[in-house]
Formats: C-alpha cells, sequence, structure tokens
C-alpha cells in the first residue's frame, strides 16, 4: 500500500484506475533520412490518421454544436490535403532530406508567416489554422496520444496540472477524481472538479510514479488522501466513508423544494456556477434557483478559431431555454492570465494575472466583444438573461461596455431580430479598485458579484495559482471581508442586489457571516446547492449579526 498527502480541494472519496493525463508531445527533432521514399510514406499515412481524426471531431461538433462548429474541422482536413502544403512538405524530405516531423514543422512555420502576413483578416486567421494541423500531424508522427483519456473504463485522472483550455476538451464521463502535482484551491481544475461533483486532490508534488499507472487508487477529496493499492483494512474504511457519504446526499435531496431561508425568515438566492451548456442538468437536478455565473470561456477554448455569433448564440440559447425562464447570468469572455488561447495570439506577459485579461481584452478588440453581445442579446428572447463584465477597475470601463451593449441592441433593432428589452447588466467586484468605489460603480449597473477568487488574489498580492503560498492565500482575511461589506453597504444604499460566485460563496463556515453582511445570492458548483441551504435553514441571523459584525469590524482582527 502506498499513501500520498496532498491538499483535498473537492470532497468525496472515490475508487478507480489510476491513468495519467496524456498530453501531445510538442519537442520536434530534426534529422537527416536516407530512406527518402520510406519518411514520406510515414507522413503520408500520419496525413490519414490525421484526416479521420478531423472527421471525427467534425461529426462530434455537427452533433454537438451545428454545422458552423463542424467547419472547422473540416477547414483543417481541407489543409492537411492542400496541394502546396504537400508539396513543400514532399521537397522539404525527398530534396531536404529531412525527417518528416522537421519538414512539416518547417512548412508549418512558412504557412503561418505567409498567412500572417496577409491583409485579409480570415486570411489571418488562417495562420493558426495551420499550426493547429501541423501539429496534430507532428503528434501522430511522434506516436503522441493526443490530450485526452484513452481508457475503456472511467478513471482516477493525474496531472502534472491542467490548463483550462485541457479541462474542457476531457471526457468528464471518464473521470471519477483528479489529483494534480501542483494548483491550488481556486485553481480551474478545482473548479472543474466540484462543478462535476467529484473528488479532487492537488498538491501532491512530485509524489505519483509513473509505475503505478493503472493500479487501483483511492482518493478521499475531504483530507487529501490518496491511497494506492490500499490494505484490506483500509480499503474497508473509505469504502464505508464512500457509502456514508452516498446517504448524507440522499438526506440532503430531502430538502429540495424548499426554500433557502433561516429561522428567522431572512431569504438568499442560492444558484449555480456552471462552464458548459452540459452543466444545466446538474443545475436542475440539484435545485438551484438560477445560474449565477456562466464563464461564457468555455466556448472560446473548446475551439481552434473564434467561434462564430452564431454557434455561441446557439450555446447561449441552450442555457437559457433550458433553465425555463430562471435568471442566467452570463460572464462576458473572461481570458488571459491562466487561461491562455492561441489564436488571440496575446503578446507574452511578464505578468499576466495583472494583464491583458478579461474586459480589458474585449474593449481593446471590439470585434470580439461585439460578436459575443449580439449572440448574448440574440439568445436573450430564450430566457431570463443577464450580462455580467468580468475585471472591471474603473467607471469607464463600465461606460464604455455599456455603451457596446447599447449599439449592439441598436443594430438588431435594425435588423429585425427579436431581442428581451429586460436584460439585466451587472459587475463581477474582483479587483480591490471596483470594491472601493462601488458606490460609484453601483450607479452604473443593475447587480454585483463578487469574484472572490481573485478578489482574495489581488487584494492578498497572492497568485491564485500558486500551491506554495498556503496559509498566505486566506480568503477569509479581515481584508477581503470588509471588502464585501462596503459592497453590500453600497450596493444597497443604491438599490441593488450582490451576490458572490467565487469558491467562498460554498463555505459553510462563512454562511453566517454573508446572511450578517447582507449578501443577497450565492452562486456556488451545483453539488454545494443542498447543503448550503441546510446550512442557510438552521440560521438565526437575528442572533449572530451583531457579534460578527463587531468582530469583524473590531480593530483586534488580525
Ligand atoms: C472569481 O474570480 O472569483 C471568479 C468567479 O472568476 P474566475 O474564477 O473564473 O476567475
Ligand atoms: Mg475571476
Amino acid at each position: 500500500m502506498i499513501s500520498i498527502q496532498g491538499k483535498g480541494v473537492s470532497n468525496g472519496v472515490a475508487l478507480g484506475p489510476l491513468y495519467f493525463y496524456q498530453r501531445a508531445k510538442s519537442t520536434v527533432t530534426r534529422t537527416t533520412i536516407t530512406d527518402t521514399e520510406g519518411e514520406w510514406a510515414r507522413f503520408k499515412a500520419a496525413q490519414t490518421k490525421a484526416m479521420d481524426q478531423l472527421g471525427e471531431l467534425a461529426e462530434k461538433a455537427r452533433k454537438e454544436a451545428g454545422d458552423e462548429a463542424a467547419l472547422l474541422f473540416e477547414t483543417h482536413q481541407m489543409m492537411a490535403e492542400d496541394l502546396d502544403y504537400e508539396e513543400s512538405i514532399q521537397s522539404a524530405i525527398c530534396d531536404g532530406h529531412l525527417n518528416a516531423e522537421a519538414a512539416v514543422s518547417d512548412t508549418a512555420d512558412q504557412f503561418a508567416e505567409m498567412f500572417a502576413s496577409m491583409d485579409d483578416p480570415y486570411m489571418q486567421a488562417r495562420s493558426a489554422d495551420v499550426r493547429d494541423v501541423s501539429s496534430r500531424i507532428i503528434s501522430i508522427l511522434c506516436g503522441a496520444a493526443q490530450g485526452g483519456i484513452d481508457s475503456p473504463v472511467p478513471v482516477i485522472l493525474a496531472a502534472d496540472d491542467l490548463a483550462p483550455s485541457e479541462t474542457v476538451q476531457l471526457d468528464k464521463s471518464k473521470i471519477l477524481g483528479f489529483i494534480t502535482e501542483g494548483g491550488s484551491g481556486s485553481s480551474h481544475t478545482a473548479i472543474l472538479a466540484r462543478t462535476m461533483g467529484i473528488p479532487a486532490i492537488i498538491g501532491v508534488g512530485n509524489q505519483m510514479k509513473a509505475e503505478y499507472a493503472g493500479r487501483e487508487v483511492i482518493i478521499d477529496g475531504s483530507n487529501g488522501n490518496v491511497i494506492i493499492d490500499a490494505e484490506d483494512d483500509v480499503r474497508k474504511v473509505l469504502l464505508n466513508k464512500m457509502e456514508d457519504q452516498r446517504k448524507a446526499r440522499e438526506l440532503l435531496e430531502r430538502l429540495k423544494g424548499l426554500p433557502n431561508e433561516t429561522r428567522d425568515g431572512v431569504s438568499m438566492r442560492v444558484f449555480c456556477n456552471i462552464g458548459s451548456p452540459d452543466d444545466v442538468h446538474a443545475v436542475l437536478s440539484n435545485d438551484a434557483g438560477g445560474i449565477g455565473l456562466f464563464r461564457s470561456e468555455f466556448l472560446y477554448l473548446n475551439c481552434d478559431d473564434y467561434p462564430t455569433e452564431d454557434q455561441q448564440f446557439e450555446a447561449y440559447k441552450r442555457v437559457l431555454s433550458d433553465m425555463e425562464g430562471r435568471e442566467v447570468v452570463i460572464r462576458t469572455l473572461d481570458i488571459g492570465a491562466d487561461k491562455q488561447i492561441g489564436y488571440f495570439n496575446l503578446p507574452v506577459e511578464e505578468n499576466p494575472a495583472m494583464g491583458n485579461r478579461a474586459l480589458r481584452i474585449c474593449l481593446n478588440r471590439p470585434e470580439i466583444f461585439l460578436t459575443q453581445l449580439r449572440a448574448l442579446y440574440r439568445a436573450s428572447a430564450f430566457g431570463k438573461l443577464s450580462i455580467m463584465f468580468p475585471m472591471v477597475t474603473s467607471v469607464w470601463e463600465v461606460r464604455e461596455a455599456k455603451k457596446m451593449c447599447e449599439r449592439v441592441k441598436k443594430e438588431l433593432r435594425e435588423e429585425g431580430q427579436s431581442f428581451s428589452d429586460d436584460v439585466s447588466i451587472g459587475i463581477m467586484i474582483e479587483t480591490p479598485a471596483a470594491a472601493v468605489i462601488s458606490d460609484r460603480l453601483a450607479k452604473e449597473v443593475d447587480f454585483f458579484s463578487c469574484g472572490t477568487n481573485d478578489l482574495t488574489q489581488y487584494t492578498l498580492a497572492c497568485d491564485r495559482q500558486n500551491a506554495d503560498l498556503g496559509r498566505f492565500f486566506n480568503p477569509h482575511h479581515t481584508a477581503v471581508l470588509r471588502l464585501l461589506k462596503t459592497v453590500c453597504d453600497n450596493a444597497h444604499k443604491n438599490g441593488i442586489w450582490v451576490g458572490i460566485c467565487g469558491e467562498l460563496g460554498a463555505d459553510l463556515t462563512l454562511t453566517e457571516t454573508f446572511l450578517s453582511i447582507g449578501i443577497d445570492e450565492l452562486s456556488v458548483s451545483p453539488r454545494a446547492v443542498l447543503p448550503l441551504r441546510q446550512k442557510i435553514r438552521d440560521i438565526n441571523v437575528a442572533k449572530v449579526r451583531d457579534k460578527i459584525l463587531k468582530t469583524l469590524m473590531s480593530d483586534e482582527q488580525e
């Protein structure tokens, strides 16, 4: 039996075979070859395999998101077979005696540069496509599996860490739990695990060895334990715990249909955070009141090129229709920092968390923002939509973003397209600047939603991705909680509601505090809805409020 200690970031016990995440290899070695015919045949075989993979992806995309989504993969198929592209590779192999990987890589560079230098933006965008197709062929030539899970049965997935673009592409039905070497409790792997309601353990460092692959592993997300080949008695204890959790879950089921109301009648809205339209069924089955945060960037992370207005419209429409009139807050694009997307061609930054991200990108590149806003407003005809802007620091940013909304509405009206007149506009409060000027921002919008993951990061100057910061990253810090109180007071003075959509919202040790400072909505992962309801229904706010506020504002706070 091997026992490894990490940090549990999503509760629950899971058991299954250990599987290491396969990441496509990208290093290309250069060799001189003599058997040019053999090397050309090797390229042709890899090209055929790439064509097959792309065909399958096109079919999957067509089923999930329609013809337009499939077109991207079909374009890649055309590129893989393009005669000029093939000729260039053939000449590098047959005349230049270069190995196939290097020949494809050189050709990709030449073609990508050529496309990038063209005036037409459509042709410029093909630069990313040719690189994508080429790296697929190179991965096949190198014998590397495409990133993902190649297992017939569900597994406990181990990885160094997973980028957001990798997590969105995982086949979720194959994952029983996560283990990562690095990461932090508010990293996107941890968030994904909580949304899926499966256990996750981070920060195991280099303790996971390749030879453990395929062996039975039990993970306990409540205490961060990873046990490989458990001894019988340990196995029995953990399986009993798993059974207890199942029963506790069953008990929670009885809370469905009951209000989120404290003993003394204070109501709290409990909504859900989602990352894809597929998560809506978990929202409904956990009896949440609505969606408080739909991270729209999944659409962008899941594509090899900018998603079109129609692709976005279909996704937003699906969420709004499936939610059948319940409120859905869709956050506009929040990329940059840890969520990098190749085709955006963002300059490399020394300090990306403080760089070009979220609303900043949208305001600097209006064509991207306007496309998303058009899709959102068109989808608003199918449900109760609210739009929310991330990473706000100044009033002018909000005004500029709202102007773009007005421009889109005017355009749609002129085109005769239908949209709802009742779309609320809100902002995320996730920078100290926004919290401090929340009195002024409250005059500009219909609601606030506090992104405590980033608010903690920026207030405490602590990178949310850095597991080594340990106790320095403390979302319970008085500075964070006092900022939340300031935001609540300013929101209420101006007649707007305020929620929390960061991970802190599900922290049951703070539910009394949130009720006491006047938070109106908590938006949490679907599995956290019923435990939160249970907690709320157990609280008497009138009894605890004064003490909590006094402690929070006391000058003895550390
Ligand atoms: C947050 O920062 O708290 C938040 C909800 O946004 P994200 O985690 O997507 O940055
Ligand atoms: Mg954030």
